[in-house]
């Protein structure tokens, strides 16, 4: 006799799910069409229909613990396919962002980044911090040229800075670990350090983007956005390093290499959010997919590079009546970011470069054959 299985549904992830991807949930009648026209979808990981269907019983333990979640690129392929417009990539996108709140540690921020109604609060959070950093008495240097250390000190910035960023290695390490808990608990076994190498030199090249019906304005903008946002990461640990150790000055000259690099990068993202916003925005079936989180994440990133160019600009213009206001601006959109990136869609790159490392053992065996139309593109490449 089979063995009964007991399911207690999560009530709150059918809520959440069905709320987020636009209330579609339950108009799946798991007709497979969506696994057909996926073109990462395998016979081992036949996405997304699994999925949706875990999401309407409410299934969140086995949704945690499943890779899939995380190998859909979210093209929209398969919800243009859905006869019953059930829109499974929205689906999928939904149950992601609801595994990043129940792996957020600690958990009570995975809640408040991750609610429409508490979209704000991280960006008034920053810019008291800020503000209470600008207000305190410290010695300020009057001359000219104007710096913007004369209104935030840098020896509270770059503590400040490093005491967050240790912060969110630490939340980003809690919520990796359980991650890969909740993959050895799902039966996904592979190696994980082993395929780290392979998998992020795929991801650089975006492989798995070209091979989705997603397009290349997509495939750019996300490729644009990951080089800029790595690059001026670098820069920003490099520069703070730096600074600390007394090595460098800021501000760093502008036609300083460094600087040069930098201002490269912060170019490579705005006009990588550019396109991943015209993207949405022309397509409709992205649009209508589109959840808060999207939009905050892809706004927050975009406001992050316009307000970088123009505090420069200013600066170099020695324009005293706005180039604090903008760089305070800017600095507040900054720290927003940092905080955010252990609960916000900013995440993704984490959890999926995990899953893609504990199956891509799967993905290399010769049998495996991919369901999807176009899924030759990958098993050959
Ligand atoms: S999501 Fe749509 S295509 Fe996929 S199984 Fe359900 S009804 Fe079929
Ligand atoms: S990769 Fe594209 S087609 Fe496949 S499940 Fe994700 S959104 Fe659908």
């Amino acid at each position: 006799m089979a063995d009964a299985l007991m399911l207690r549904p999560d009530r709150e992830l059918i809520r959440e799910v069905t709320q987020n991807s636009g209330g579609e949930l339950k108009k799946c009648f798991q007709c497979a069409t969506c696994s057909s026209v996926c073109s990462l979808s395998t016979e081992a990981r036949p996405f997304p229909r699994q999925q949706v269907l875990k999401a309407q019983w409410g299934m969140t333990d086995q949704l945690i613990g499943d890779p899939s979640i995380w190998l859909c690129h979210d093209c929209g392929d398969c919800t243009a396919r859905c006869p019953r417009g059930a829109r499974p990539s929205a689906v999928m996108d939904a149950i992601r962002m609801a595994t990043i709140r129940r792996l957020a540690f600690p958990r009570f921020m995975g809640n408040m980044v991750g609610r429409q109604e508490n979209g704000a609060i991280m960006f008034v959070l920053s810019a008291l911090i800020l503000l209470a950093i600008a207000i305190l008495p410290a010695i300020r240097s009057e001359v000219r040229p104007l710096v913007f250390a004369q209104m935030f000190p840098k020896d509270r910035l770059e503590p400040l800075f490093f005491a967050v960023s240790a912060y969110v290695v630490l939340a980003l390490t809690i919520g990796a670990l359980r991650f890969v808990k909740a993959l050895r608990a799902s039966g996904a076994d592979g190696p994980i350090l082993p395929a780290l190498v392979p998998v992020l030199i795929e991801i650089i090249r975006h492989r798995r983007f070209a091979s989705c019906g997603a397009g290349h304005v997509r495939r750019w903008g996300h490729l644009l956005v990951l080089s800029g946002f790595l690059g001026l990461a670098l820069m920003g640990t490099t520069v703070g390093i730096g600074s600390l150790l007394g090595l460098m000055d800021t501000p760093i000259p502008t036609l300083n290499p460094l600087k040069i690099f930098a201002n490269l990068c912060a170019l490579l993202l705005v006009i990588g959010v550019s396109l991943l916003f015209w993207n949405r925005i022309t397509n409709p079936e992205k649009r209508a997919g589109s959840s808060y989180c999207d939009w905050y994440f892809l706004a927050l990133v975009g406001s992050v590079g316009l307000t970088g160019f123009l505090s420069e600009m200013l600066r170099l213009a020695q324009n005293p009546d706005w180039m604090f206001s903008v760089y305070y601006i800017h600095l507040s959109l900054v720290l927003t970011l940092f905080l955010c990136t252990p609960y916000s869609k900013f995440v993704h790159f984490l959890y999926r470069t995990l899953a893609m490392a504990a199956t891509w053992r799967e993905n290399q065996s010769p049998g495996q054959a991919l369901v999807g139309a176009r899924g030759s593109e990958i098993t050959s490449a």
